[in-house]
């Protein structure tokens, strides 16, 4: 795997101030695949610098050039689509196909949608007798997590550069090669020296010397929610714009009237899917109690199905953690009815698929993020206590709503304490605006609201 030995600063690879370099391992044998430099507040200190030399031009050019400068950064992206995939593969553990498919496919279909957005995005409105300019927000440190590498670089990066900001990027250490990729392919892509920086580090190192420096606008962060929690703490005592995206417990609520096996398997799937490393994914399903054993029978199936073809987890310490939940949900007196085992391979950080039925309210492991392959199946009496059990977390990140009639399921979906529903399935919308109620975060990504996080708005009177 191809790895730069430098950091990626006003438009060239530069050496980083300091020697010491992150190993990047392969989750599937646990061989180191390549090492990148662990940059320091010196590096961001020069990175923060270029963007803000690069700002004001890049500012003032025309949102036409703008968008053209970003379809030619989604054309890079279409035709090192393979590269892509293997790289995020190598070093996630992600299957190739599910790399193609989603961690390569969906971050184009973004950065397409925002190149198109910033062609078209009324960046001057009129208000009465006021002109109203939305103006980009300034220099954005991004802070990045490594579940969809590619995708929640784009996702700030792209919205980012639409509106006319300058960007210093710090990926997640366990990611940084297909970071490495993305600036290549912005270089490719022509964009002017200093717009896009990438600096890789550690997270308490680098990311937390992005999010306090003053020259830093807007810090756009996602992760955990332990640290978008001191992010949030930073950025207020600064009066600095933060946008967070952090952790969820989402319910897919399966309504008696509904398509009972479908709405279990797409909920496993959904689950299962980049081995439950998905922000989003519908950790907790809600089965009416006439259908409750129904229900518990056909995940069990569904998830013993997968098999090896779920990839591993991240590294060896998210194993850990996703086994100590399972201890948990065990201590606390849940059904094991599938999974639960590392898998039996010598090598790789692999976790079977794990349903645990008979979980209540109340446990962990149905209050916290486990981030691995394990769903909680709850059993609820009637509507109201499936609303109260879904609404019941301190999260709010996504959600489903199974019905037989659609229009019943929006009716559920209107009361649930949450940013983003599919109903009866949906399907991804990279238009559709994501991000947390309650604790899940603060702002929106994606589409014109994922525009505006990076837009401030001037009004002249006349
Ligand atoms: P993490 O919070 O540990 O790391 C995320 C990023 O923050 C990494 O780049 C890391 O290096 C950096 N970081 C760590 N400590 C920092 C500090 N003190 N200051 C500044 N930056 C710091 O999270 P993770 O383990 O990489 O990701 C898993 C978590 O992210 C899960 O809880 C998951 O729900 C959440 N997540 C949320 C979304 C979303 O869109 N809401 C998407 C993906 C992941």
């Amino acid at each position: 795997m191809k790895a730069h030995d430098g950091l990626y600063i006003d438009g060239a690879w530069r050496p980083a101030a300091g020697q010491d370099v992150i190993d990047v391992v392969n989750p599937v044998d646990e061989q180191v695949i390549g090492q990148v430099p662990a940059g320091t507040a010196v590096d961001v200190d020069t990175a923060v610098r270029a963007a803000r030399a690069a700002f004001p031009a890049w500012a003032a050019t025309p949102p036409a050039e703008r968008a053209a400068r970003l379809a030619a950064l989604r054309d890079v992206l279409v035709a090192r689509k393979d590269e892509i995939a293997e790289t995020v593969t190598a070093e996630l553990g992600s299957p190739l196909q599910f790399s193609q498919n989603v961690h390569a496919a969906v971050p184009i279909a973004v950065a397409g949608s925002y190149a198109e957005l910033a062609a078209t995005y009324a960046f001057e409105e009129k208000a009465g007798n006021s002109t109203v300019y939305l103006e980009p927000v300034g220099v954005v440190g991004a802070i990045t997590p490594w579940n969809y590498p590619l995708h929640q670089i784009v996702a700030k990066v792209a919205p980012a550069l639409a509106a006319g900001c300058a960007v210093v990027l710090k990926p997640a250490e366990d990611t940084p090669l297909t970071a490495q990729l993305f600036a290549e392919a912005v270089h490719e892509a022509g964009l002017p020296a200093g717009v896009f920086n990438l600096v890789t580090g550690l997270g308490p190192v680098a990311g937390q010397a992005l999010a306090e420096h003053p020259g830093v606008d807007l810090v756009s962060f996602t992760g955990s929610t332990a640290v978008g929690r001191q992010i949030g703490a930073t950025a207020g005592a600064a009066i600095k714009k933060v946008a967070l995206e952090l952790g969820g417990k989402s319910a897919n609520v399966i309504l008696p009237s509904a398509d009972l096996a479908k709405a279990v398997n797409v909920g496993v799937a959904n689950v299962m899917s980049n081995s439950g490393q998905t922000c989003s994914a519908w950790t907790r399903m809600l089965v009416h109690r006439d259908q409750y054993e129904e229900a518990v029978g056909l995940a069990a199936t569904a998830a013993a199905k997968y098999g090896d073809r779920i990839g591993p987890v991240v590294n060896a310490k998210q194993r850990a953690r996703v086994l100590g939940y399972i201890d948990k949900g065990l201590a606390e007196g849940a059904r094991l009815v599938a999974g639960g085992t590392e898998s039996p391979r010598e090598q790789g950080y692999f976790i079977s698929p794990t349903v645990f039925a008979d979980v209540t309210p109340e446990m962990t492991i149905a209050q916290e993020e486990i981030f691995g392959p394990v769903l909680a199946i709850l059993r609820y009496e009637d509507e109201e206590d499936a609303l109260r059990i879904a609404n019941g977390t301190v999260y709010g990140l996504a959600g489903a709503v199974w019905a037989g009639d659609e229009t019943e399921a929006v009716a559920f979906a209107r009361r649930l304490e949450t940013g983003q529903v599919d109903i009866n399935g949906g399907r991804f919308n990279p238009l559709a605006p994501f991000g947390g109620y309650k604790q899940s975060g603060v702002g929106r990504e994606l589409g014109t609201h994922g525009l505006s996080e990076y837009l401030q708005t001037k009004s002249l009177q006349f």
